[in-house]
């Protein structure tokens, strides 16, 4: 795990983004949605795993709908501390455009992992919740996929 690469595209003098560190994972894990409208509109999906959030662009609104797979863009980990980050980063910044709360909560990891491509997990959030699966395409691009539960609806 490193902030390496989230740092390393942040001026912290300038953005109000956290710089952060790593923790300890914590016993009841945790995920966030940020809503980041930056010079395209987009969902972040960030899930801690190992002590910073593990995190995906999601261009469009994470689906409850089984059938809307959605892609997501997997991007630099986070620090645990951007979990409860709003605000607006300048213009110039990377990034730059407000960034809010869409939806957070706790998670739990049923399956799989990042390394083999594939993550399934429940999310118990105020909009998204039950199972989901991120599955990888190729490098950075993965599918966000509601799985089909009591949770599950048609939009
Ligand atoms: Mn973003």
């Amino acid at each position: 795990m490193t902030l390496a690469r989230y740092r390393a595209k942040r001026k912290f003098a300038k953005t109000p983004e956290p710089r952060g560190r790593i923790r300890p994972q914590s016993k009841r894990l945790i995920f966030v949605v940020h809503k980041h409208a930056a010079r395209h509109l987009h969902y972040d999906l960030r899930l801690e795993m190992g002590g910073v959030l593990k995190s995906w662009a999601v261009p469009k609104e994470p689906p409850m709908d089984p059938a809307h797979k959605r892609l997501a863009v997997h991007v630099e980990d986070h620090p645990y501390e951007y979990r409860t980050f709003e605000g607006r980063i300048p213009a110039g910044q990377y990034g730059a455009g407000t960034v809010k709360i869409w939806d957070r909560g706790t998670y739990r990891p049923l399956s799989g992992s990042i390394r083999g491509g594939e993550l399934v997990f429940e999310l118990r959030g105020k909009k998204l919740k039950g199972g989901f699966a991120l599955v990888q395409m190729k490098g950075k691009n993965w599918l966000l996929i509601k799985k089909r539960d009591a949770f599950a609806k048609k939009t």
